[in-house]
């Protein structure tokens, strides 16, 4: 995933990435915000037409609303790209469950931290009101604060069971979900590179790769293990073809903030189609697998990380290395314009998974400190991350992921492919014991990095309670 952009491997499909000017990021599914010039010149009239067209086709065959001409002048669009509409009485099971001090302390601490939602909110002594615009004139939800007694019942929840010190993870499901699709998607998910003649390197494959001996050791540890997928087949049964009218009217809400035009009108169409597939598409299916079948304890979503690209259409090694771990918050001023945004931060803040995402986060940062010693990433001043506090490992992030996810959600970015050292080290495959790379006795790169996660979360369940009667997985 994230700061960064893995190139197209095979040369240019008409729409090449560049200079990180994409920034196809895991999970900011915004597809207008940021990405490159949106519209040729001239497109604006083809887009007009081509709308009129998905007009009267989608009336025609009764699916789909295409917002008109006016709707996108006066005002933004609601949602995130194929976001469900929020169902607000979701979150009428928090009602009277939380504090009026905890829950402005969670909107500053973690969710947040720039205070742009409190121009969405009408707090007082009684409940809070969530409104749709900043002028508090269309309310979307009310939540009452909890009842003294109420409180104190909440705080008596937490279950206080000791390990097993043979199986610590005993009881615990968890889900591993191996970032990307890889396989015949790869290409287009932008998540792959190759150099010379040197094997491709597939970041879906080696998430995979690195899931599966994941997999063993926490089964080892007595943890049942679900996944999001296992193989290179979408979860999502959508298409890129399937989600022409969707790119079509996402490409025309940006037409405002268009910048130096690059690409063709058909390029543009195709890639934004692309994208709603592989990140919006596929993300909200793995999300309803999650929420509706799988209802784990916690879901580790796996990655390998990139730096920064040097010059375009051309990749190169660079010698940097860094690691992150992101827990769910820090939500954007732009993000939280959209109603489904405002409605995932009220059910993410309510639902509490904070506590053991950070407890998660800061074990596994401490195996990635002592054991690899890879400095940590440092998005001070980005506006998208902010810290946790509970280790330099662990940043507070919204991806579409840890925002659609019920439960705790921890989000891990790895070492960086197009690092020398890394590089080398995934060229050498899943050799057996150590080998000498980067001027270190290292065993293959798939199973230290799974052994750094699996004794993170292993320590954190063999040195404190279990928190899993806090998060109760609602799903209606
Ligand atoms: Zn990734």
């Amino acid at each position: 995933m994230v700061p960064t952009v893995i190139q197209r491997s095979h040369g240019s499909r008409g729409l090449g990435v560049g200079e990180g000017s994409i920034k196809k990021e895991y999970g900011k599914e915004r597809v207008g915000s940021s990405h490159p010039s949106l519209l040729a010149r001239g497109g604006f009239e083809f887009i007009v037409g081509v709308m009129g067209w998905l007009r009267s086709m989608s009336f025609a065959i009764g699916v789909g609303v295409i917002p008109t001409a006016s709707a996108v002048e006066d005002k933004p669009f609601l949602f995130s790209p194929l976001a469900e509409v929020p169902e607000w009485r979701l979150l009428d099971v928090y009602q009277g469950t939380i504090a009026r001090k905890d829950f402005l302390q969670r909107c500053q601490r973690v969710f947040d931290p720039s205070g742009a939602l409190a121009k969405y909110l009408e707090v007082d002594e009684e409940s809070v009101r969530v409104y749709r615009d900043v002028a508090k004139t269309e309310p979307l939800y009310t939540l009452r604060w909890a009842t003294k007694a109420k409180e104190v019942e909440s705080q008596r929840a937490v279950s206080f069971c000791l390990p097993d010190p043979e199986k610590p993870l005993r009881g615990q499901v968890i889900c591993l979900d191996p970032g990307h699709i890889g396989g015949d998607w790869a290409d287009i998910e932008e998540r792959t590179f190759r150099i010379g003649r040197d094997r491709p390197v597939v970041e879906g494959e080696i998430n995979l790769k690195t899931c599966r001996l994941l997999e063993s050791r926490l089964r080892q540890a007595g943890a049942k293990v679900v996944w999001t997928h296992d193989g290179f087949t979408p979860t999502t049964a959508l298409r890129p073809n399937d989600l022409y009218p969707e790119a079509i009217e996402y490409l025309l809400q940006d037409f405002q903030r268009r910048r130096t035009p690059r690409y063709s009108m058909n390029g543009l169409i195709r890639w934004n189609a692309e994208l709603l597939f592989y990140r919006s598409a596929e993300i909200q299916a793995r999300a309803r697998r999650v929420n509706e079948e799988l209802r784990p304890d916690f879901t580790l979503c796996l990655h390998y990380n990139a730096a920064p690209w040097g010059s375009r259409g051309r990749p190169s090694l660079r010698s940097v290395n860094r690691l992150v771990l992101f827990s769910h918050g820090a939500y954007t001023a732009s993000e939280l314009v959209y109603d489904d945004h405002k409605f995932h931060l009220m059910r993410k803040l309510l639902e509490n998974s904070t506590p053991e995402e950070l407890d998660l986060g800061a074990e596994i940062g401490r195996q990635f400190q002592s054991r690899w010693g890879f400095p940590p990433e440092n998005y001070g001043g980005s506006g998208y991350a902010s810290p946790s506090g509970v280790s330099p490992y662990v940043w507070h992030r919204n991806l579409i992921a840890n925002r659609l996810f019920r439960g705790p959600v921890i989000f891990i970015e790895g070492p960086y492919m197009n690092d020398r050292t890394t590089y080398a080290w995934i060229q050498a495959g899943e050799y057996e014991g150590t080998r000498m790379i980067g001027g270190r006795n290292r065993e293959n790169i798939f199973k230290e990095f799974s052994d750094r996660v699996a004794d993170g979360v292993i320590e954190r369940f063999r040195t404190l309670p279990s928190r899993s009667t806090a998060f109760t997985n609602y799903s209606p």
